[in-house]
């Protein structure tokens, strides 16, 4: 039977030739189509009923190429918690080609786990249905919260074993991205000195992202900037919804404002800036509160690379690179502003004043050092404040080890809303627009990858899948989804990098 036809236009592997190396996916013995992402097929021009058959399973798992495919392995670098590791690249991932959407957008398709490459240095180039499903489940979590991320098309099982600490069954997970472009791409020509490389992946990138840029004078500089506006404002995303990314290694940020690489990211339970999952983030580079730093951090080395680009003469790049570069914490107090009001049901006074600007981020501030304090459920708390606008404190109280806690702090922020002139009904709704009832629980979503990992039951993963799709519904068959994980669990839980 013929594959269901995709159109492809694979910019990347005409445009820049030696910025990667021409690859097949590896054969897998029996494709199974695990999941697959209807609604994003249809944004993408794909015929999901033709894909949802065997032939489906076939090119999911990188067993049947559709024609226009131009399979290739990107070069990239990066630093991994800090160090520099000059050669990293697609190891186990591979760039199957671009379609441009039913929105006229440009997006890649891309495999993980499709067999070694060139750059899987000691890997084997495989995944495991575990962490390919969570992928799933988290990143479509993040698109429902209305946040930038790649996302997952499909996943097929392959039916050999991949070898971790113990045998597992395989799959591969079909990616769909803005682009793949990470800073730790530029990092990879940079650092070899190739700054002919820099310039035209600086333009392709450009061309890509913001073709508002193109040709104009001081365009590299504008494309720092335009990064920096862009991931100063999804990590304000995501600290307003307690996303913990886990490896922000700058290999795992993309140019493109989208959240990248699902390994060891969990959300917070209850809130604590210092909350780290991952099992190899000994020192906590990636803790939850540091997330702003080290995306300020990894800024500076893109900046790095573009300097050659910026000015001829380094003194004058360096210091206009800087004076970009130094925008990022502003920006990205601005965003979580923005959103930390939302949460608070207050709007933004207009025209801006500086001083109600402070004094509403002391107000979420000191609305965060009571939940730390007194060790609350951080997405449950800013969902029941919403019922608080109305009046309703109970619930918001009852998850207080001492209810009269949050007592001086709800006076201070109804006093705050009594300068809105809002119905309480209304307020209560936009709070609920805000801040999510639904997020993935850790025990929700290790019980769903268990059953389909070890029994190859999809029905929890489903289940999941649905609730976390509908984030801000206050539907009560989904109440169960909304609970907390044990505490005890959350205390002892470790995430992996899905290797
Ligand atoms: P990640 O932790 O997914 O960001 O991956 C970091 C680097 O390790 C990338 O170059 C990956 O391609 C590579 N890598 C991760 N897992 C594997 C694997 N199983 N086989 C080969 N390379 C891998
Ligand atoms: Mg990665």
């Amino acid at each position: 039977m013929p594959l269901p036809a995709v159109r492809f236009d694979n910019s990347y592997a005409r445009e820049l030739p030696g910025f990667y190396v021409a690859w097949k996916p590896d054969p897998v013995p029996a494709p199974r189509l695990l999941y697959l992402n209807v609604p994003l097929a249809e944004e993408l021009g794909l015929d999901a009923t033709g894909l949802a058959g065997p032939e489906g399973a076939a090119l999911f798992a990188g067993n049947l190429l559709p024609e226009g495919a131009e399979p290739i392995a990107q070069a990239y670098a990066g630093h991994q918690f800090g160090g520099f590791s000059p050669q990293l690249g697609d190891g186990r991932a591979l760039l199957l080609g671009e379609i441009v959407d039913r929105h006229g957008h440009r997006r890649d398709l891309a495999f993980k786990g499709s067999g070694r490459t060139p750059f899987s240095r000691g890997g084997d180039g495989k995944a495991a249905i575990g962490p390919m499903l969570r992928e799933v489940l988290i990143s479509e979590a993040m698109h429902a919260l209305g946040i930038p991320t790649t996302r997952a098309l499909a996943v097929a099982a392959t039916g050999e074993q991949v070898f971790r600490e113990q045998a597992l069954p395989g799959a591969v997970l079909t990616r769909v991205a803005a682009s793949h472009i990470r800073v730790g791409t530029f990092q990879f020509f940079a650092a070899r000195g190739e700054h002919d490389h820099v310039r035209r992946l600086a333009e392709y990138a450009i061309a890509r992202h913001d073709p508002a840029l193109a040709g104009a004078p001081d365009r590299f500089l504008a494309l720092l900037d335009a990064v920096v506006h862009r991931q100063a404002s999804l990590v304000a995303q995501w600290m307003n919804v307690g996303f913990i990314h886990g490896v922000m290694n700058t290999d795992n940020m993309t140019l493109s404002g989208e959240t990248i690489d699902y390994g060891p990211c969990a959300f917070l339970e209850a809130y604590d800036p210092g909350t780290v999952f991952s099992s190899i983030d000994h020192e906590g580079r990636y803790a939850f509160g540091r997330q702003p730093q080290i995306a300020h951090w990894n800024l500076a080395r893109f900046a790095e690379c573009l300097v050659p680009l910026i000015d001829d003469e380094q003194e004058h790049a360096v210091a206009r690179a800087n004076e970009v570069l130094g925008r990022f914490p502003a920006l990205h107090r601005a965003g979580l502003l923005q959103g930390q009001r939302a949460k608070l049901g207050l709007r933004a006074t207009d025209p801006p004043d500086p001083a109600q600007d402070a004094d509403d981020a002391a107000l979420a501030d000191d609305w965060l050092a009571l939940l730390q304090r007194e060790s609350v459920d951080f997405t449950l708390a800013w969902r029941h404040l919403a019922d608080a606008a109305e009046g309703r404190d109970g619930v918001l109280r009852a998850l207080f080890a001492d209810p009269q806690a949050p007592q001086a702090w709800l006076a201070r922020w109804r006093a705050r809303c009594g300068h809105e002139h809002v119905q309480a009904g209304n307020r209560a709704e936009a709070m609920r627009r805000a801040s999510p009832r639904i997020i993935p629980r850790h025990h929700r979503v290790e019980a769903a990858l268990d059953a389909a990992s070890e029994t190859g039951d999809l029905v929890p993963f489903r289940r999941l899948l649905d609730a976390l799709r509908r984030p801000f519904d206050d539907d009560p068959s989904l109440d169960e989804f909304a609970q907390p994980a044990p505490r005890e669990l959350t205390a002892a839980y470790r995430t992996f990098c899905g290797t």
